[in-house]
């Protein structure tokens, strides 16, 4: 069905970063056909119209480049690096593919209602995060945890990931896109990203690894392997345009070069998760300055305890500021395109979207301004507030309406395509019983 929002204002993104103030948006079969005013944008009879009358912002949807799916959000806080591993093991030690459907339906259900309409999740039993995913109509880059050593024998195998790819790949008219999963150079042997870096170039998808999220835990690569994690990296040829690097946070000049000669894919910046786990804050404008590609993650719910890319946009602007002593670090404007285009981008889907922009999949947000903590938002002529108050002032509740290629997911702020009060409960149904398996390592598990 075609459909039209009409008399709303349009937040692009697009080259030039325009606003539309009176603006329509229509799009049909899942695309974008129009964007522009509304007294300039022709309506056919057939067109489902859906009139603003000004109070909502459109927006493209959110595309969260690094989260985790989890049912075990505050269950591991207060903790270093190095004392929160091991309780995240025990988690992967006993959980089923039950556990992972609902920690995905949980997480993605939440990045949704929120505007996320694009995530790259890394996490276990990925055939069950895409079945999560494709319930709720989300877009899903889904990379498994794998690992090889000897002793991290319960994650996924290269095996398993290969066989995720082949299943999965473009499944869901392409909303599903498999990724290779490396959890960390801790985790998995040289072998691994040797072969890792084969599958990626036979099946023609990214790969995905966390490093330098902390200074202590490269100076333990650097104890273990006598290299630091990027020169590593790049021994094992991990280092080129398939792959998608979490946080960077402590790259030297060397390092940083390496990126840029290896023509990386990108970097997925998580500074609310660095900041949890008092890591520091990542050098963006060197990155910037570099010319490397950077999206935002949330980095997922144990991690950051919210999925929301508002909370992170704020918090990405003003730690940068904080950081660089510059009130004008890392503007508003700036940390929209990173959340929406630039993570687009580094996904290679910034051809798809993204942006507001004709041609482009219909991947659309709507946001009520008629809100106390919302206002003003008028432009006086000298200046326009509405983007600066969106990414400060904006909650994940604010969103109401989402179409991911152009099929409505999120209506009036609910999900139209599952029962959330019986996926919540479903959802805390398996937490118990996670929990329970969890403190009992070893326990049977509850098979579905
Ligand atoms: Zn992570």
């Amino acid at each position: 069905m075609k459909i039209a929002l009409n008399h709303c204002i349009l937040v692009t993104i697009d080259k030039n970063d325009r606003v539309i103030r009176d603006g329509c948006i229509v799009f049909d079969q899942g695309e974008i056909q129009s964007v522009g005013p509304a007294d300039q944008v022709t309506l056919s009879p057939d067109t489902k119209i859906i009139d603003g009358g000004g109070r909502l912002a459109v927006l493209p949807g959110f595309v969260d480049v690094h989260s985790h799916s989890s049912l075990l959000k505050g269950y591991s806080e207060n903790l270093n690096l190095l004392d929160w591993l091991p309780v995240y093991q025990r988690e992967h030690q006993v959980l089923t593919e039950r556990d992972a459907y609902w920690a995905a339906m949980l997480s993605y259900l939440e990045a949704l209602k929120g505007g996320t309409t694009t995530v790259l999740d890394m996490y276990r039993h990925p055939q069950r995060c895409a079945e999560a995913a494709t319930a709720l109509g989300l877009r899903a880059h889904i990379a498994p945890y794998v690992a090889d050593r000897s002793d991290k024998t319960f994650f996924e195998t290269l095996d398993s990931n290969e066989a995720f790819i082949k299943a999965c790949h473009n499944s869901d008219h392409g909303r599903i896109k498999a990724l290779v999963g490396l959890e960390h150079l801790f985790y998995c042997t040289p072998e691994a990203y040797r072969r890792a870096q084969a599958m990626a170039r036979h099946y023609d998808v990214q790969v995905h690894t966390h490093t330098s999220e902390l200074n202590s835990e490269v100076e333990a690569v650097e104890k273990q392997f006598g290299r630091r994690p990027i020169e590593l990296l790049d021994d094992y040829g991990m280092i080129g345009p398939r792959t998608i690097l979490a946080h960077c946070v402590w790259l030297n000049e060397h390092e940083e070069r390496l990126l840029v000669d290896g023509g990386i894919a990108g970097i997925a910046l998580c500074p609310t998760s660095n900041a949890k786990l008092a890591g520091g804050v990542p050098p963006y404008y060197r990155y910037k300055n570099s010319g490397i590609t950077m999206g935002l993650g949330t980095d997922g719910s144990i991690s950051n305890n919210s999925l929301s890319m508002w909370e992170l946009m704020k918090f990405a602007s003003l730690t940068q500021k904080n950081l660089l002593g510059n009130a004008a670090a890392l503007p508003a404007p700036e940390v929209l395109r990173l959340a929406t285009i630039d993570g687009a981008k580094l996904l290679k889907q910034d051809h798809l979207i993204g942006s507001l922009e004709v041609g482009k999949r219909a991947d659309i947000i709507t946001v009520d301004l008629w809100q106390p903590h919302l206002m003003p938002f008028i432009d006086d002529g000298d200046h326009d507030p509405l983007i600066w108050n969106l990414v400060y002032a904006a909650r994940a509740s604010d969103v109401r309406d989402v179409w991911v290629d152009g099929r409505p997911v999120i209506q009036g702020g609910r999900s139209v395509r599952v029962d959330e009060a019986q996926a919540l409960a479903d959802a805390l149904a398996q937490t118990i019983d996670l929990l329970e398996r969890r403190r009992t390592t070893g326990a049977v598990a509850m098979v579905k």
